[in-house]
């Protein structure tokens, strides 16, 4: 290996100096600077970044998120130091977001003012909740973009204060999206589960699913879990069904998200990083020996139908098209997929009619 001698990489290090004397480093900022927003930037390859008493992770082609609370204070310093150590320290304004407030009525009085005995249980909950929010992953995972997670009437939104059974207590910290019990929750994003529990006392069955670089969502009051922690999950995987466990009024899904302790607009999240739009069509291939080929990505038998519902979850739906079917297929293994693609609504281009070969 080469090394330089040390007096040429400082003279190297006074010329750049000199050709950058606003000392400002090559950052771009993008996404919602505003309360529960979530930021999304980019900065030279290498640089430590400090945001809102973190060390923000930094992608190695230079990418990061930043969440803003939902209580953020209305100016807040983004302080990066490149990989030649200057230090670059940006003034941000957050804008401010006028909350709702949010009347419940219904929910069981000893939830709301809990006695000693299950204020000690909820305090124990919090601690897992506190430790998940903790976990830092390092596989840029958000990069899928997010989807809503379920289909259903939107109940609540995130931010509001509640008022319960007439007493103020916390802000509202997700979407809820009303639904029967049952109805499939999907993963929003690629993901890690980081915490899955059943029956905490005030989220009932709860999974929380982290996307890397800070950023996290999670899902409660679910009445059945598909997932453990530690899995990895696929966006659009049914990670659990929607229910009323813990302190729920009715079956909904309660989505939330996160980047570090930070609590974000999981809207603002939605809308920040949505999912990739593509219009090319999704290319399906059939092989003799009944292996299916889904967007290049070879898929067993028994995990087709699984994929095309992981695809028609995406907003919008893709459109497929069977690009190929190898000679000695099983005449009834393309009618199938065509049928199921068409089931779930997928668009789905079936090529020449097959009675024409
Ligand atoms: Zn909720």
């Amino acid at each position: 290996m080469m090394r330089m001698p040390a007096f040429v990489t400082s003279a190297l290090g006074a010329a750049m100096m000199m050709a950058t004397p606003a000392l400002a480093l090559d950052v771009t900022l993008g996404g919602r600077m505003e309360q529960a927003g979530l930021v999304t930037g980019t900065a030279p390859p290498g640089s430590k970044i400090a945001f809102a008493g973190h060390a923000v992770p930094v992608t190695v082609d230079g990418k990061f998120l930043l969440g803003i609370d939902r209580d953020a204070p209305a100016k807040v310093d983004l302080v990066i130091t490149g990989p030649d150590g200057t230090r670059d320290v940006r003034h941000l304004t957050v804008a401010k977001r006028d909350w709702k407030i949010d009347r419940v009525d219904g929910v069981p009085q000893q939830l709301v003012t809990p006695d000693p005995e299950l204020a000690a249980k909820i305090a124990l909950e919090n601690g897992y909740w506190a430790v998940a929010r903790k976990k830092l992953e390092l596989t840029p995972f958000f990069e899928t973009g997010f989807i809503r997670p379920a289909e259903g009437r939107i109940s609540g939104v995130f931010g509001g204060q509640r008022i319960l059974n007439g007493s103020p207590r916390a802000p509202h910290t997700g979407l809820d999206i009303a639904a029967p019990t049952g109805t499939p929750v999907h993963a929003a994003a690629d993901g890690v589960v980081s915490m899955e529990k059943e029956m905490l006392i005030m989220t009932g069955d709860t999974v929380m699913l982290n996307h890397g670089y800070g950023l996290q969502t999670f899902y409660i009051h679910m009445s059945k879990l598909y997932v453990t922690e530690g899995q990895k999950v696929k966006q659009g995987d049914i990670i659990g069904e929607i229910g009323m466990t813990g302190r729920a009024t009715g079956p909904h899904l309660h989505f939330g998200a996160t980047w570090f302790d930070q609590r974000l607009d999981p809207e603002t999240v939605l809308a920040v990083l949505p999912v990739a739009q593509t219009n090319a069509e999704i290319p399906i291939q059939l092989f003799a020996n009944g292996t299916v080929s889904i967007g290049g990505k070879t898929v067993a038998n028994a995990m087709v139908a699984a994929e095309l519902q992981r695809l028609a979850s995406r907003t919008p739906k893709p459109a497929l098209t069977i690009a190929g079917v190898e000679a000695g297929t099983n005449v009834a293994a393309t009618a199938g997929i065509i049928t199921e693609a068409k089931k779930l609504g997928l668009a789905i281009d079936t090529g020449p009619d097959p009675e024409a070969h």
